[in-house]
């Protein structure tokens, strides 16, 4: 018997786990991405595109293609979705894994500044410096549209739209970067202060290298708390648990 899973996306460790599972005859991957990004990466299989419509969307789904479990692998930071994937499933009935790789951790000479908050992060910079290099994502830019004394340099995948900083150059990128190309970065244009969220991994972790090495401190959003659902860290983790729960 074949059995569908669901697999929620948007990260480079989704794609790698639709990679592991595609192809295998016990199993039909289903990939979701929200739709946000206007190139995405698309994981190998099948993708859905779009959101599933709350909670109550998402249910429905679950039920009416007959989904035997969910592997919530968003962005850490994806916080409505994974909400609504405990919620689905849980009414379902329908088993889910949390599949989210660790959070970055200071190292000997890091200056770290914890927020809970893109505001609280806005009110931080006041002061650690005004030449501000800003790696939060398109949508949070608003936040900090109202500082006036601060000049940004700000990176996203996709151009952003106002309301943003009035003082900002932007950069358009997706990553995955160097130390060398982000000290070159930093150096350029005269950054003393970098904000980023704590979104963990590899891909962008070079900046925290490069930030610690030239001394700039960094305002680091803490990620948003979830819970619910068993949680692992790398995808053997997560295709072992598909394994178990499925019992194939
Ligand atoms: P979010 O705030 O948690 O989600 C907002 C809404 O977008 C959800 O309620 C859902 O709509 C839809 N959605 C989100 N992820 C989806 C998915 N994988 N498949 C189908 N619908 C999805 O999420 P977000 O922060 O906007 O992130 C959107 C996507 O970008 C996620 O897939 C995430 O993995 C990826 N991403 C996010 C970040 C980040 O910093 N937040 C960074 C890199 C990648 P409905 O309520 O209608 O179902």
């Amino acid at each position: 018997m074949t059995l569908r899973v669901l697999l929620l996306g948007g990260t480079a460790e989704a794609r790698a786990l639709a990679g592991e599972l595609v192809g295998r005859p016990d199993l039909a991957v289903v990939s979701s991405l929200a739709g946000r990004v206007r190139n995405p990466a698309l994981p190998a299989g099948e993708v859905r595109i779009g959101g599933f419509g709350g909670a109550d969307g998402l249910t429905d789904f679950l039920r009416a293609s007959r989904v035997a479990a969910v592997v919530d692998a968003t962005h850490p930071f994806a916080s409505t979705m994974s909400a609504s994937a405990v919620a689905a499933t849980a009414r379902a009935g329908v088993p889910l894994l949390v599949l989210r790789r660790p959070g970055w951790q200071p190292a000997e000479g890091d200056r770290w500044h914890w927020v809970s908050t893109l505001a609280d992060a806005a009110d931080e910079l006041g002061g650690l410096g005004e030449r501000v290099f800003l790696t939060t994502g398109r949508t949070g830019l608003g936040t900090f549209a109202g500082l006036d004394r601060h000049w940004f340099l700000v990176r996203t995948v996709d151009p952003p739209e106002p309301p943003m900083p009035a003082r900002m150059h932007l950069v358009l990128d997706r990553g995955p970067y160097t130390v060398a190309g982000e000290r070159a970065l930093i150096t350029e244009h005269g950054i003393d202060v970098l904000v980023t969220k704590d979104s963990g991994g590899e891909w962008t972790r070079p900046k925290l290298v490069a930030a610690r090495e030239l001394g700039v401190p960094v305002v680091i959003q803490a990620r948003p708390l979830i819970s619910g659902a068993p949680s692992v860290d790398t995808v053997p983790e997560a295709v072992s648990w598909l394994d178990r729960m499925l019992g194939s």
